[in-house]
C-alpha cells in the first residue's frame, strides 16, 4: 500500500506545480513581452490558474494521504544515492498543505482583493509622493498579516515570528535581532571609516552605453559562467526576476541603464545566480515540491554570492575588463583596472535600498526588519512610521530622504503584504560569505580559476553542496553541515572590512 499512496501522493503534489509553472509562464510573458491591453485577460487567466493550484493543495485527499503515509512508513533503510527523499517530501508537503488549509477560503480572496488594491494605491502614492494616501492600505495589509499568522497557528505575542518563519524556517525575532544588532553596529563604524576617505571618480559612469552593446556582454558573460542557453533564456523586464517554469527551464530578465554599463550586468549575474540553484536540484526531487529553493535567505545567498563576492572581484574583472573595453573603447579606453576596481566597489551610502553598496546594503535591511518587528509589537503605528523610518535613515546610514518616494515607500513589498521577507536580503549576504569561506577552504586556488574564466569547480561544489538538495534539508541543518558552525556575523564581516579596508585605506 505505502508505494501505491505515495504515489498517488506524488501525482497530486505534481499536479498543482504543474498548473503553478503554467501561471509562472503567463506571469513571465506578462512581464517580458504582453501588450499593455492584453492585462485584463491575463489577469484573469492567471487567477484562474492560480485558484486552481491552490485548491489542488488544499484537496483533502492529499491531507488523508499525507496521514496514512505518516503512519505506513517503509522500512527504515537509509535512502541510496539518487533515491527520491520521501520522508523530506512528506514533512515538507505536511507543512505546505497545512499552511494552506489553515487559511479559509473567504480570508484567501479578501487577501487578493486588498493586494489588489494596496498595490494600486502605492504605485499612485509614491509617484505623488504621498504616504497618507498609502497609510490606509498598509493598515490593512498589516491587519491581514496578523490574521495570516493567527490562523496559521501563532500566540498573538508572537504573529511577526510566524511570518518570519514563512520566509525563513526555524529564524524568528529572537533570533534575527541577535545577529542583527551586532551586525548593525559594525556596519554603522566601519561605514563611519569609509566615508570619511576620498573617494573615487568612476567618471566612466557618466558616458553613455549602447544597450544592445550592453546585452551582448552581458550575454558573454552569462554564457562564459556556465548558464545553459537550452535551459533557460535571459529577456528583458521592468524589474528584474528569475522564475522557475520547469526543472529544464528556468527564465532570468534584467534592464540596462544608458548611462551605467554595469547596473544590467550585475542583474544578470545575480539573477544568475538564482537560476544556477534552480537548475542545480538533484533529477530524482523533478516536478515535486522539494525542487525549489530552501529558504528565501539560502536563495538569496546563491545570487549575492556570484553578484557580489565573485562578480565584484578583482579576479573576475581581471579578465573580463579587457573584454567590456571591447566593446566599449571610447568611454573605457582612457581606464586602468584598478580605477574600474574602485569605481565596481565604490561606498557611498544613499536612500534607496536596491542601489545600496556591499557595505551600507544590510543597514537598509536591518531598519526595515526593526520597523516591521515594531509594527508587530505595537510599539509603532502606522502613522509614526515615516518619521521613525527617516530618523533611523540618518542614525545608520547619515542618509536624509528628500520625500516619502525615496523613503517610506520605495518599496513595493509591503503593499503586497510580504511582511517579513527583507531580513532574507541580509540573511543572503551572511550565507553566502559562510558558504564562501568554506568552498575556498574545500578548493584551493579559487582566484587563479577565475582568473581564467574557469567557474566549474565552484559550480560543483555549490551544486553538490546546496543546490541539488532543494527543500530537503533546512536552511539552518544545511548550514550546519556544510560549514560546520551555525549561522553567524563572523564570515562576512571578515570579508568587508578585508576587502574595504584594502580599498579604502583604512
Ligand atoms: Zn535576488
Amino acid at each position: 500500500m505505502y508505494y501505491e499512496d505515495m504515489e498517488q501522493l506524488r501525482k497530486l503534489d505534481r499536479e498543482r506545480i504543474r498548473l503553478s509553472q503554467a501561471a509562472a509562464v503567463l506571469h513571465w510573458d506578462q512581464e517580458c513581452y504582453l501588450p499593455p491591453e492584453g492585462v485584463e485577460d491575463r489577469a484573469e487567466q492567471l487567477a484562474v490558474l492560480q485558484g486552481l493550484a491552490h485548491e489542488k493543495l488544499i484537496d483533502p485527499r492529499l491531507g488523508e494521504l499525507l496521514d496514512k503515509l505518516d503512519e505506513d512508513v517503509p522500512p527504515a533503510v537509509p535512502p541510496a544515492e539518487n533515491e527520491f527523499p520521501a520522508r523530506d517530501f512528506l514533512r515538507v508537503l505536511r507543512r505546505d498543505y497545512g499552511r494552506a488549509r489553515k487559511l479559509p477560503g473567504d480570508f484567501v480572496r479578501e487577501c487578493a482583493k486588498a493586494e489588489g488594491l494596496s498595490q494600486a494605491a502605492w504605485i499612485e502614492a509614491r509617484k505623488q509622493k504621498d504616504y497618507a494616501a498609502f497609510a490606509p492600505h498598509l493598515e490593512k495589509m498589516i491587519d491581514l498579516a496578523r490574521k495570516k499568522a493567527e490562523y496559521w497557528g501563532w500566540e498573538k505575542t508572537r504573529l511577526y515570528d510566524g511570518l518570519l518563519d514563512f520566509h525563513e524556517p526555524g529564524l524568528g525575532v529572537k533570533e534575527l535581532a541577535a545577529l542583527f544588532g551586532p551586525l548593525r553596529e559594525h556596519l554603522q563604524g566601519f561605514l563611519k571609516k569609509i566615508t570619511a576617505q576620498p573617494q573615487p571618480e568612476g567618471a566612466f559612469f557618466h558616458q553613455t552605453y549602447d544597450s544592445s552593446k550592453q546585452d551582448t556582454f552581458c550575454r558573454e558573460v552569462l554564457a562564459g559562467l556556465g548558464f545553459n542557453a537550452r535551459r533557460g533564456r535571459l529577456d528583458l523586464s521592468a524589474h528584474p526576476f528569475t522564475t522557475t517554469l520547469g526543472f529544464n527551464d528556468v527564465r532570468i530578465t534584467t534592464r540596462y541603464g544608458k548611462n551605467d554599463p554595469l547596473s544590467g550586468l550585475f542583474s544578470v549575474i545575480h539573477e544568475g545566480g538564482h537560476a544556477f540553484y534552480e537548475l542545480g536540484m538533484d533529477p530524482s526531487l523533478r516536478s515535486s515540491c522539494l525542487a525549489e529553493g530552501t529558504s528565501m535567505g539560502i536563495h538569496e545567498s546563491q545570487s549575492r554570492l556570484w553578484e557580489n563576492v565573485i562578480g565584484r572581484s578583482r579576479s573576475f574583472w581581471r579578465p573580463w575588463f579587457p573584454c567590456l573595453k571591447k566593446y566599449f573603447p571610447d568611454q573605457l579606453g582612457g581606464t586602468g583596472f584598478d580605477e574600474f576596481y574602485r569605481a565596481v566597489n565604490t561606498v557611498i551610502p544613499g536612500p534607496i535600498r536596491v542601489e545600496a553598496d556591499e557595505v551600507s546594503y544590510s543597514l537598509h535591511i536591518i531598519l526595515r526588519f526593526e520597523m516591521e518587528e515594531r509594527l508587530f509589537a505595537g510599539s509603532l503605528t502606522v502613522n509614526e512610521l515615516p518619521a521613525a523610518w527617516n530618523t533611523a535613515m540618518k542614525d545608520y546610514l547619515g542618509v536624509e530622504c528628500a520625500d516619502d518616494a525615496e523613503g517610506i515607500l520605495q518599496d513595493v513589498h509591503w503593499s503586497m503584504g510580504a511582511f517579513g521577507y527583507f531580513p532574507s536580503y541580509a540573511l543572503g549576504n551572511l550565507y553566502a560569505l559562510q558558504f564562501w569561506e568554506k568552498l575556498c577552504t574545500d578548493i584551493p586556488g579559487v582566484e587563479e580559476a577565475l582568473e581564467k574564466q574557469e567557474y566549474g569547480l565552484i559550480h560543483n561544489w555549490l551544486r553538490e553542496k546546496i543546490h541539488r538538495k532543494g527543500r530537503s534539508a533546512e536552511p539552518a541543518v544545511l548550514i550546519k553541515e556544510i560549514t560546520e558552525r551555525e549561522l553567524s556575523l563572523e564570515s562576512f564581516l571578515r570579508y568587508i572590512k578585508t576587502k574595504y579596508s584594502e580599498l579604502y585605506g583604512l
